[in-house]
């Protein structure tokens, strides 16, 4: 594959670079899924809450691709919290998938007042022990929810998925990943296309390399050891996000981009999140 993998805490390869499918309706997620595994993507980020597992999983089947060589990640949304409800739901998610098993199981949001979490990633325990996902882990959770669920329950999650772009760049939070050999996964890598792309530091950085905005920014999460998620459904961009392993970004321009950070979310507020 084009993409080099980051081992996870369980021994298992995780693509360091996937396609994240947020906000792409389940009609267009198949010919965007299938775009992305042709330009050579082995990593798919989907979630109950984006309601296109259905197009995913068709896109996974028509690919032909062996199932070793896929990893598929999808996502357990707020609403089925609680230990039956993640049960359930997790069937419902294979079954739209199409799949027997996903490589990552992820809790969406933490929703620390509704207090399910634990409850929720004890049934995520059952369904790793039972095989049916290969790694299990959290997204959106703080160092602070983090702390009390590896308290309360056995598997220290293998990632967690959290808002990550040089605008907003997690230091606490990575900072504690690696002390518990969990894996930071940037979403919104790109800050979501907007600006962070016109910045003039990563313009000029994107210059002086031939290289696009987007290329520039992939580039300083894989040298953070990130693993990175963008999404697009424009085949031309589809293809420049994966085209990020055969150049590197300087010591100094790596520093230029980590002087970016304005701790500023694109996204809502961990600790209060907690539709739908
Ligand atoms: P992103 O940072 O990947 O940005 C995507 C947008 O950037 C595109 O819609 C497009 O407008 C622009 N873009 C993409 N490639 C470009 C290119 N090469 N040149 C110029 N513009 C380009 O934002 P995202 O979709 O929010 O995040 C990526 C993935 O992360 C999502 O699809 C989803 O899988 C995941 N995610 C997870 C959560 C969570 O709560 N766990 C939340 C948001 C997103």
């Amino acid at each position: 594959s084009k993409v080099p993998p980051i081992i996870l805490n369980n021994g298992i390869e995780m693509p360091q670079l996937g396609f994240g499918v947020w906000q792409v309706p389940d009609d267009e997620a198949e010919q965007a899924v299938t775009t992305a595994l042709e330009s050579g993507y082995r990593s798919v980020d989907t979630a109950s809450l984006y309601e296109n597992e259905e197009g995913t999983g068709r896109a996974i089947a028509k690919s032909g691709i062996a199932r070793d060589k896929l990893f598929v990640t999808t996502k357990l949304r707020n609403r089925h919290q609680g230990y039956d409800a993640t049960l359930r739901a997790f069937d419902e998610s294979l079954a739209k998938l199409g799949l027997d098993h996903v490589d990552l199981y992820l809790i969406h949001w933490p929703m620390p007042a509704k207090d399910t979490y634990i409850d929720t990633y004890k049934a995520f325990e059952k369904i790793l022990a039972d095989g049916r996902a290969k790694s299990i882990g959290v997204s959106n959770f703080l160092p602070e929810h983090l702390d009390r669920l590896i308290d309360a329950t056995s598997v220290i999650p293998a990632v967690n998925q959290i808002e990550l772009h040089p605008h907003l760049q997690q230091r606490a939070s990575r900072a504690y990943h690696g002390e518990q050999g969990i894996a930071t996964e940037a979403w919104s890598p790109l800050g979501q296309g907007k600006g962070l792309l016109e910045v003039p530091a990563i313009v000029a950085i994107a210059q002086k390399h031939g290289r696009t905005p987007a290329q520039i920014v992939l580039r300083w999460h894989l040298q953070l050891g990130t693993v990175v998620i963008p999404k697009s459904v424009t085949p031309s961009r589809i293809k420049e996000n994966i085209e990020v392993f055969d150049f590197e970004l300087d010591p100094e321009d790596m520093a230029a981009i980590s002087a970016l950070n304005e701790d500023r979310r694109l996204g809502p507020d961990p600790a209060a999140f907690e539709a739908p």
